[in-house]
């Protein structure tokens, strides 16, 4: 990626994270209170690479970020080889262990699947940074907030499109190394 004059300070990563104002809503994970089945539905019903987990829905603060591939595969061997564990069985990507009562079907724990330091800027880096950081971290993606909050993320071809745009070219014509 060459360091174009046009990226300078003009475009900046809320310009080009999704979600977009007009299209569907970011989609992330709860570090605690989510079900294997909601968890399994979001898989179903999204193709992205990967979910940033956050603290609450409410508050939208970053915990870590988890690939699609990883939570497939620890569900899967939950289902197959974990004791008890039903649809109805809480999905935690929480560290702290509470104590876990006997009436209620045992946790799924995915502590150990989650990048607690996944690369964030905020929405006011500018793209020429952004672009900067992902070639030289050789990031896939890197997620995007505001004061704390989780807001967006922007994936390799989120920028590649972007620069294509820019170069009004073909995204396969630019090599991304
Ligand atoms: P790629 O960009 O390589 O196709 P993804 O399939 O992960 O990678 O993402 C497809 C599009 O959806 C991208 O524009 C990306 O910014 C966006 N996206 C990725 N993850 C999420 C998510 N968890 N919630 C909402 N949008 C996402």
């Amino acid at each position: 990626l060459e360091a174009k004059e046009e990226f300078r300070h003009k475009t900046l990563a809320t310009d080009v994270m999704r979600p977009r104002r007009s299209g569907p809503p970011l989609s992330v994970l709860t570090q605690s209170g989510m079900t294997v089945e909601e968890v399994e539905r979001l898989i179903i019903d999204t193709t992205y690479s990967g979910f940033p987990v956050v603290i609450t829905n409410q508050s939208q603060r970053l915990v870590g970020f988890v690939l699609r591939r990883d939570l497939v595969i620890s569900l899967e061997n939950a289902r197959r080889h974990q004791e008890g564990v039903v649809s109805v069985s809480a999905v935690l990507f929480s560290e702290c262990d509470l104590p876990e009562s006997t009436n209620t079907p045992p946790a799924v724990k995915l502590h150990s699947i989650l990048d607690l330091s996944p690369f964030t800027v905020t929405v006011h880096t500018p793209m020429e940074i952004v672009v900067d950081i992902f070639r030289k971290l050789g990031l896939r993606q890197c997620l995007v907030t505001q004061n704390g909050r989780m807001l967006g993320i922007i994936t390799k071809k989120d920028v590649l499109k972007h620069m294509a745009q820019m170069a009004n070219r073909d995204p396969d014509s630019i090599l991304f190394n």
